[in-house]
């Protein structure tokens, strides 16, 4: 079994997206980085929609390649049926030449890993962080529980910095009281569970039945679900479904209740009670995940970054999750290396951080929820990033925003920044279709 060091330059808590992938910059610039992660991967995650941005940040840690050889289910895009409204995005339609995905996220997530570790990042599983002490403001210490073999010994490392991807359970700022959930009214419960056997929607907006895959280009399938949504993901040999709800609506249930009412509402709903009624539904397979909307009021300083879930999540409809986790992370360990260049200067880099990432996620947030203004985004950062952002990605989001009525009020801020009415004058192609009906 590898001894952990006693020290190393960047200490990543946690081996998901957003850990991997910035332990894997930092190890390709030549630091000594260690990765604690408290499970043995591959380890379940649930996330399995990703849309085609994500290749610019695996391009940039060269894992590309090893993704692709994997023959994830690639994707054509989404079609959402909203309030009985009907949209399809197609990406291609927005130059994407490579798709999205649909990904078994212990797969892809070990793939992310095992890159990291062979780009040179010290990685040890079944390490759990259990606290960080910062009186050091140069070299914090990070306390563990090493559980490698029959081991269960407490043990420390120092470091110049830390790194906080621990995901939902947000450890640093769970340590710094900085998490706070989003307002009651916008809080889901979401549960998802998995089906063999299922039909799927192909990009022409017909059902196909599993053989079909490999074929037939898949999407994305979203239904709005009284004051909730559902998603339908076609995987290699099985199909996600998963199931948004006000937590209010399912109050008091127990697990079985719970499971009760989520196949009975997958299984009645249109469209979907033709898609599952060839299935079966996994047995064991259904997953809770409550209140999982939240923000921090910092998640960056002087020796410290939280990225990915790690520093806030919002409801996944538009699928930004590891977008997100990929962004931070290349955001946070751009702000690190400049500060191993310039000690001076890294309090300023890491307020700079912080100004970034709050902007992505305010953005995401405004795009998913419709809040802002309040509970952790900003207005002006939001609009901002809006006018950075170029063309076709904007114009992809613009026509997101259209297919639920989650993004009323983002879609207010495109008014005020001027891109919305630029947008809504210049655009000229077929890429938000509407149609009045599915073929199935
Ligand atoms: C219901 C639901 C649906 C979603 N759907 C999508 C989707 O379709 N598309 C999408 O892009 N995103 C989706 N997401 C979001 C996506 O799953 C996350 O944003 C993504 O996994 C974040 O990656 P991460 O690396 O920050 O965290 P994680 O993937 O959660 O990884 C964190 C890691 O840290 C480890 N860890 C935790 N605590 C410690 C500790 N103390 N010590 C050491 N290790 C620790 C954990 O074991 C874990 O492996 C969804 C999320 C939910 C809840």
């Amino acid at each position: 079994m590898a001894a952990i060091p006693q020290s190393c330059d960047v200490l990543v808590i946690g081996g998901g997206p957003a850990g991997s992938s910035a332990a894997t910059h930092l190890a390709q610039a030549g630091f000594a980085v260690v990765l604690l992660e408290r499970a043995v991967f591959p380890r379940n995650q649930v996330g399995e929609s990703l849309i085609p941005h994500i290749w610019k940040f695996t391009d940039m840690t060269g894992v590309s390649e090893k993704i692709a050889q994997q023959g994830f289910v690639a994707k054509a895009g989404g079609i959402t049926l909203w309030n009985d409204k009907i949209h399809q995005i197609q990406f291609s339609d927005f130059g994407y030449t490579r798709p999205g995905m649909h990904v078994e996220r212990d797969i892809f997530d070990n793939i992310l890993l095992q890159h990291a570790e062979s780009c040179g990042a010290l990685v040890f599983q079944q390490v759990a962080v259990k606290k960080v002490d910062f009186s050091d403001n140069l070299w914090p210490v990070v306390y563990y529980t090493d559980k490698r073999g029959d081991s269960n010994s407490e043990n420390s490392i120092r470091c110049h910095y830390v790194i906080d991807a621990s995901g939902h359970g947000s450890f640093l700022a769970s340590q710094f009281k900085v998490r706070q959930t989003i307002s009651p009214q916008l809080n889901f419960l979401s549960m998802w569970g998995y089906f063999e056997n299922a039909r799927f929607v192909g990009a022409d907006r017909q059902s196909y039945g599993p053989e079909a895959l490999g074929t037939v280009l898949p999407v994305t399938f979203v239904m709005s679900v009284e004051a909730g949504w559902i998603w339908h993901i076609v995987l290699r040999g099985k199909t996600s479904v998963g199931l948004v709800v006000p937590t209010s609506h399912t109050r008091g249930m127990d697990k079985s209740q719970l499971e009760s009412f989520y196949q009975q509402t997958c299984k009645s709903l249109p469209h979907f009670s033709k898609l599952l009624e060839p299935s079966n539904f996994i047995a064991g397979s259904l997953q809770f995940r409550p209140d999982y909307s939240y923000y921090s009021t910092q998640i960056c300083g002087e020796n410290y970054y939280c990225i990915g879930d790690a520093a806030a999540f919002v409801d996944p409809i538009f699928s930004h999750g590891v977008q997100n986790a990929f962004y931070n992370a290349a955001v946070a360990t751009l702000a690190i290396k400049e500060s191993f260049k310039k000690p001076s200067q890294r309090l300023r880099y890491s307020q700079l951080c912080e100004s970034r990432m709050q902007q992505f996620y305010g953005f995401s947030r405004a795009l998913s929820l419709g809040d802002y203004g309040s509970n952790g985004v900003n207005p002006s950062l939001v609009k901002s990033l809006m006018k950075l952002l170029p063309q076709l990605e904007l114009e992809l989001i613009l026509v997101a925003s259209e297919t639920t009525n989650r993004s009323d009020n983002f879609r207010q801020l495109a008014r005020e920044a001027g891109v919305l009415g630029q947008f809504q004058e210049n655009f000229s192609g077929r890429k938000t279709e509407r149609f009045d009906a599915l073929g199935f």
